[in-house]
């Protein structure tokens, strides 16, 4: 291109005029708009060709923005310093010869403006003016519009010249529009790709923290998020974070609160595009700050609601349709994953579970006692074990019948619960029988550790609807790892024998397997 489009210069004087002159001319321009890097250049070079063919004084192509339905200038020669503010024109369709010309689908010559009341005046000097529309598929997607100072300055011609040249201009809005459609589309497929594979890869909360990196990239910049519903289905906690400072991590969202509480609430998706025109502060929960827009999308798997998938910018107005339809398409990817993986994770639960009590069954605790047998070996650290059998439960069945006894053992897990660190492992081995490791504690704390359980135990008031005259006490049998087994099975054995002593010394307490040893080897 040789051309200067800042240079009005009139007809190429290499046409001299005569109409194939010109048909030729025409067709070397359209030819030479080959390969644009974006559509503002393309619709440059448009603009550059007809001024080159034409000779006018100026000259825009305006596009109407799918959202408002306003015509923008998008591109604009001859107006010098005004450039700015002609690029920031915006107006209605309908308005104006341009406005007239994209509503009406016709093209339009008007040779004395000052006698046309369609035409608006702007700051410039303009007698004659010409518009075409630019016709994409079945709908208008703009108009180019040019004039001049001198009246009647646009003949036919031109007006064929300008009709191609927007043909071609509505080619290439089509193209880069396909292409920008067709881009999504495939980022969106290698995303969900990715996606897919990543959900195959083991751990959960690795697994959705890289599905968010996938997706951050087909987003524009900012912070996206997966919220889980938390086990009341009350609140929403964040289960993985992009682009988020940690402090995000402890955020606990009430259904219905916020833009994410409301998505969870109605189930759809929720778009704001500026937070700072939102109505109260009520409606908003801040996680990033300054965030001016933020997409929210319901995370629904087999029917059920299991979190918000959520992402917001520090630009207003950050998400297209584009970016919301991908959105939608990755969240269902990622409502699957999690859905699976918590359907996994309750199948392991179950099978490590007691399904009256909540606690480890006896087969899990098997497996945990072998693995900190070999941790505590491994690494020299202390570990303890207690068995503990209820006092004369069988009285309790036969009393107030098997339901009450049933209720006494959860209530009694409760209290075991309560009583040990969350780092020791609690499980039910038998019908009223509990073993509990103390994972590195040493003699000292196993010991404060056993009696605090048993005097809960033995504080323990049993009401439900009604109180249970039920004075619950339990034995306990406490055994150390190295002293009094070496391994499993004799660690077992000493808890076993301490406890049977409890039990022969009288019930309601805590016997040492190291004392009966003193006892038994004076
Ligand atoms: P002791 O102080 O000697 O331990 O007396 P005990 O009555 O507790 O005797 P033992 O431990 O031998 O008896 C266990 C009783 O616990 C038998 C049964 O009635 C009751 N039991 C075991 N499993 C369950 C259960 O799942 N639910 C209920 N309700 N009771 C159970
Ligand atoms: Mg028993
Ligand atoms: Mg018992």
């Amino acid at each position: 291109m040789n051309h200067d489009p800042a240079a009005p210069e009139g007809i190429d004087p290499a046409t001299d005029d005569s109409t194939s002159a010109t048909l030729d001319a025409l067709f070397e321009g359209t030819r030479a708009l080959g390969v644009h890097e974006s559509l503002e250049e393309l619709l440059a070079e448009v603009l550059g060709r007809a001024r080159q063919l034409i000779g006018f004084d100026r000259g825009a192509v305006l596009l109407v923005d799918e959202e408002t339905g306003l015509l923008t200038v998008e591109q604009a020669v001859g107006y010098g310093e005004r450039i700015v503010e002609i690029l920031a024109i915006e107006r209605p369709m309908g308005e104006g010869l341009a406005g007239w010309a994209a509503e009406h689908r016709k093209a339009i010559r008007v040779g004395d403006v000052s006698q046309d009341s369609r035409y608006v005046a702007g700051r410039e000097s303009t007698s004659s003016n010409m518009a075409v529309p630019l016709i994409v598929g079945n709908r208008v997607a703009g108009v180019i519009a040019v004039e001049s100072e001198r009246l009647f300055a646009f003949t036919p011609e031109h007006e064929k010249i300008l009709t191609v040249l927007g043909t071609q201009a509505a080619l290439g809005i089509l193209a880069f529009r396909s292409q920008t459609q067709l881009r999504l589309r495939i980022d969106q497929l290698s995303a969900l790709y990715r996606i897919s594979k990543a959900g195959e890869a083991g751990a959960l909360g690795a697994t959705l923290n890289s599905m968010l990196e996938i997706t951050s990239e087909v987003l524009p910049q900012g912070q996206c998020a997966i919220l889980l519903l938390d086990e009341s289905g009350q609140h929403l906690r964040v289960a993985a974070g992009q682009g988020y400072q940690s402090s995000v991590r402890f955020l606990e969202i009430p259904i219905g609160q916020g833009i994410t509480g409301r998505c969870a609430m109605s189930r759809e998706t929720q778009v704001v595009d500026d937070i700072e025109r939102l109505e109260s502060a009520e409606e908003y929960i801040p996680g990033v700050p300054g965030a001016r827009s933020e997409v929210a999308v319901p995370l629904i798997a087999d029917g059920h609601l299991i979190g918000v998938f959520n992402a917001e910018s520090v630009q207003p107005r950050a998400f297209s349709e584009e970016h919301i339809q991908t959105l939608t398409v990755i969240a269902r990817q990622v409502a699957e994953v999690i859905r699976s993986a918590q359907l996994l994770e309750t199948t392991h639960r179950l099978a490590v579970t007691d399904a009256l009590t909540g606690l480890f069954n006896r087969r899990h605790f098997n497996q945990q006692l072998e693995d900190n047998v070999r941790r505590a070996t491994r690494y020299d650290e202390p570990l303890a074990l207690i068995f503990l059998d209820l006092d004369h439960f069988k009285f309790v069945n036969d009393k107030f019948g098997h339901q009450a006894g049933d209720r006494c053992l959860q209530a009694l897990a409760e209290t075991l619960r309560e009583s040990v660190r969350d780092s020791d492992q609690i499980a039910r081995i038998g019908g009223e029988e509990f073993a509990i490791l103390l994972i590195r504690a040493d003699r000292d704390l196993a010991v404060s550790i056993a009696e605090r359980v048993r005097s809960r135990i033995d504080d323990l008031v049993l009401e439900e609807d009604a109180p249970l005259p039920v004075d619950l006490t339990a034995s306990l049998g406490l055994a150390f790892f190295r002293e009094d087994g070496d391994d499993p099975k004799s660690l077992m054995r000493s808890a076993d024998r301490a406890l049977y002593m409890a039990k022969r010394l009288g019930r309601n307490r805590v016997v040492l397997a190291a004392a009966l040893e003193d006892d038994l080897e004076p």
